[in-house]
């Protein structure tokens, strides 16, 4: 009764306050304890990431969404290729998709406008390529075009004359850099300032304070050299003096690291001098050293700044609608790549053992050429910072940027102001758009490095990048070598991993993608995850190739036009003349991969590709190119509808520089891609008759089957003609004759096979009402019907069927 009492009135409503702030708290202190447990599990990651560049083995949970490690469930090997097949669709290069034969041909562009033809720009074998040489080869490519190359950048003078009072100039661009990014804004300012290539300035009075030496080894043998902790001769020594330099060599170079700690000015300075002195020095050495794991930052690294280590950013709520509205400038979040850092730690994603390896002293340098057309400011700033950064000094010559005729004002001054604090860096101005093809080759025309790497606009270099492209090519100049692509994601800019042993292959009609070695063969083999794996046919955005094999090579086809195939051309070309493609596992830089082109196509893109495959086909695959048109481009083959324009030279080139045969390189190279010459082949045989088709001193009838009769063995080929040696069965009124084959003329196709319906008829191409082949009931002629579904007169069976 007494309880009771306290529940009524007044009671009972403390009572129910207290009960609900007990129930309350124990939430709170749950919801505490599960943040302090995210907070923990974050310190815990960072402090990971922090002290191990992160740990291959941990990847997984550093990452958000590695696409690492598809697990392989034998027990269901269709799920996990669905799986597989849609990790890998993100990292195909886009291309238009062929249309299925069936299907009638695209409207026709009437208005195609004649391609730019360069001269011939290849250079004879073992010719030297000198600068007028360049000059030349760049003169014919964009014949009478003028392309500003500015000169070896002299800061002041560039500037000045060029923008007129450079601290407006600068205070203009800084302005615009605040506008767009608040965190990176003092680093970003910072930038602005004078540096020396490669490491960015350092104040020598805050240096002056640090004297001591503070290198972060981070992954054991990392060296990251922070704006206020610059000294770099421990960790170089570190990373320099193993064990393969002589001690003799090894006083040496801790002579010189001495005497430039006294010389030097600015520590960041010192640092390359350091470097370009233990280069000359290992160079003379004739040996090896382990592969240098720089990684320059101007300041040390804010761990809470957006995206850094390579962490998923994500878009504030009052964003979203300005992230969502700014998508389109490059087709991935530009809102959070603009709050990243331009210097942004990324994780360490090399196999285990490829920071043990060695390279040789005496590796060949390069010159990094980025083509772009409308580069998004921050990802191309981010990219040019990650080579400056993460590359030997020594090695990198010069990065060239090849401006294809950008419509975007900030990447005209500001740009040329922004890039002149670099030394290395030089800026190339094509004044008509020539695609990116044409683009990379005014890049090479200017290159001066040993070594040509090309590399999109929109990258980030991994730790220990160059040393192992450059390795490869130095032990075989023919080696054209490629990065492992891994990817940097479009929505939330995180650096993913890439599953290991893939190789760039194709499949008809000349569709780049990937594909994993199988593991039988890798157990088998006994291959290590940062072995070479040897590729048919490259991805084509990122590769080092020899600058005077690459010209061997005659560059690339001048003729093919903005984007697309030029991918399969060069590496066609490699395989048959000599040359090979490799991936490196050891060198890693991540993409920026996206659905869609912040730029336009001069003409329509679909048929701007079909038209550039067609000419590496006609050039390219001999015998084998009816593959790529039976594939669903049989209408480029109408020469009045499509011009792929002239390829004289081309096929002069290949006869030059005596390449093998496609057949030679579908056996050697990629020889299990699915490759037959034609479709079906053996005896036609006639369902209704129980009779085969012979074609005998000029006459068409039936016979007996008789696999050994040659008479009797037709083929049925990719461009749908029913061939024996050069004739093809063609329809005249209502009558079958034999004519020697044309692949252009489409009356002589026929539909076999294709479709859903009438699979068995062998029907005319192109009719308005269904009209097939029949065979006289008493075999006693062969003639032009009306398609009937149910007679088996008109019904007719290859002995071999190669494909569906
Ligand atoms: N590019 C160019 N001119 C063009 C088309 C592309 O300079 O006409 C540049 C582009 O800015 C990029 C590179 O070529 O740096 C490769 O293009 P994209 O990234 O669009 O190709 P994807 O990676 O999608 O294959
Ligand atoms: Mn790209």
């Amino acid at each position: 009764m007494k309880f009771r009492k306290y529940l009524r009135g007044s009671g009972r409503v403390l009572a129910f306050v207290f009960i609900a702030s007990v129930i309350w708290l124990l939430f709170d202190i749950a919801a505490l304890r599960i943040s302090i447990n995210d907070v923990n599990q974050d310190l815990k990651e960072r402090e990971m990431v922090l002290k191990q560049g992160i740990r291959k083995d941990n990847i997984d949970d550093v990452l958000k969404y590695p696409l690492q490690k598809v697990n392989v469930d034998k027990n269901d090997l269709s799920k996990n290729r669905d799986r597989f097949e849609r990790k890998v669709n993100k990292v195909y290069r886009k291309l238009p998709k062929a249309r299925p034969e069936s299907q009638a041909p695209l409207k026709q562009d009437k208005h195609l406008t004649p391609m730019l033809m360069a001269g011939n720009s290849f250079v004879e074998q073992n010719e030297e390529i000198n600068q007028s040489k360049f000059n030349l080869i760049m003169n014919s490519l964009v014949k009478g075009q003028v392309i500003s190359i500015p000169e070896k950048i002299n800061k002041t003078k560039t500037v000045n004359n060029k923008v007129g009072n450079t601290t407006t100039k600068i205070n203009k661009i800084k302005a615009a850099v605040n506008g767009q990014t608040k965190a990176n804004l003092d680093v970003k300012a910072h930038l602005l300032t004078k540096a020396p290539p490669a490491v960015q300035e350092m104040h020598s009075s805050a240096l002056k304070e640090n004297s001591v030496k503070k290198v972060h080894h981070i992954n054991d043998g990392t060296v990251v050299m922070s704006h206020n902790e610059a000294h770099a001769d421990a960790g170089l020594q570190k990373n320099l003096s193993n064990e393969l330099l002589k001690p003799a060599e090894s006083d040496k170079l801790k002579n010189i690291i001495d005497s430039s700690k006294q010389k030097a000015q600015d520590p960041a300075e010192e640092a390359l001098q350091v470097l370009h002195s233990t280069s000359v020095l290992v160079r003379r050495s004739g040996g090896h050293h382990k592969v240098m794991a720089l990684d320059v930052t101007d300041r040390p690294r804010d761990s809470r700044a957006v995206g850094q280590f390579g962490q998923p950013a994500r878009v504030p709520r009052d964003k979203e609608l300005e992230s969502r509205r700014r998508w389109s400038e490059g087709f991935f979040n530009v809102y959070l790549s603009e709050q990243i850092p331009i210097d942004r730690a990324i994780p360490d994603t090399r196999p285990q053992i490829c920071s043990e390896n060695l390279v040789h002293d005496d590796l060949p340098s390069t010159s990094v050429i980025f083509c772009f057309v409308d580069e998004v400011w921050s990802t191309l700033l981010r990219s040019v910072h990650s080579v400056l950064n993460r590359s030997p000094p020594h090695l990198l010559k010069e990065i060239i940027l090849v401006d294809d005729c950008s419509t975007k004002d900030y990447l005209k001054e500001q740009l040329d102001v922004y890039m002149s604090q670099f030394s290395k860096v030089r800026i190339i101005r094509l004044k008509e758009r020539q695609g990116l093809i044409r683009a990379r080759m005014a890049g090479a025309a200017a290159a001066t490095g040993e070594v040509l790497t090309f590399l999109d606009s929109h990258i980030e270099c991994n730790i220990g990048w160059l040393e192992p492209l450059l390795e490869r090519v130095y032990l075989d100049r023919k080696k054209v070598v490629c990065p492992v692509i891994e990817v940097i994601s479009d929505k939330d800019m995180s650096y993913m991993l890439v599953d290991n042993f893939q190789r760039g292959i194709f499949r008809w009609p000349l569709v780049f993608g990937w594909s994993a070695l199988p593991e039988e063969y890798i157990r088998k083999n006994q291959i290590k995850d940062s072995d070479p794996i040897r590729c048919p046919v490259m991805a084509g955005g990122l590769f080092s190739i020899d600058k005077r094999y690459f010209y061997e090579l005659g560059a690339y086809d001048p003729g093919l036009d903005v984007w697309g195939g030029e991918n399969m051309e060069i590496s066609f070309k490699i395989w048959m003349c000599g040359g090979e493609i490799e991936i490196i596992p050891c060198s890693r830089v991540g993409h920026i991969f996206r659905g869609d082109n912040p730029y336009k196509f001069p003409k329509d893109r679909v048929k701007t590709v079909e038209r550039n495959l067609a000419r590496v086909a006609e050039v390219w695959l001999d015998e084998y190119k009816e593959l790529f048109y039976g594939h669903g481009y049989h209408h480029l083959l109408d020469k009045s509808v499509t011009n792929i324009g002239n390829l004289t030279e081309q096929i002069e080139l290949r006869k030059k520089l005596k390449c093998k045969s496609f057949k030679w390189y579908l056996e050697n190279v990629y020889p299990d891609l699915h490759a037959p010459l034609v479709k079906a082949e053996g005896l036609i045989f006639n369902v209704g008759t129980r009779k085969c088709l012979v074609f005998q001193n000029d006459i068409l009838f039936f016979d007996k089957c008789d696999l050994t009769n040659k008479s009797q063995h037709f083929s049925y080929t990719w461009l749908r003609m029913l061939r024996q040696n050069t004739s093809c069965l063609v329809p005249q009124e209502k009558q079958i004759i034999m004519e020697p084959c044309d692949n252009t003329k489409p009356h002589f196709r026929w539909m076999h096979k294709s479709g859903k319906v009438l699979t068995e008829h062998v029907m005319i191409e192109g009719h308005s009402r269904p009209i097939c082949l029949e065979a006289g009931v008493k075999a006693d002629g062969i003639f032009l019907k009306d398609c009937d579904s149910v007679s088996t007169f008109q019904k007719w069976q290859f002995t071999h069927y190669n494909a569906e």
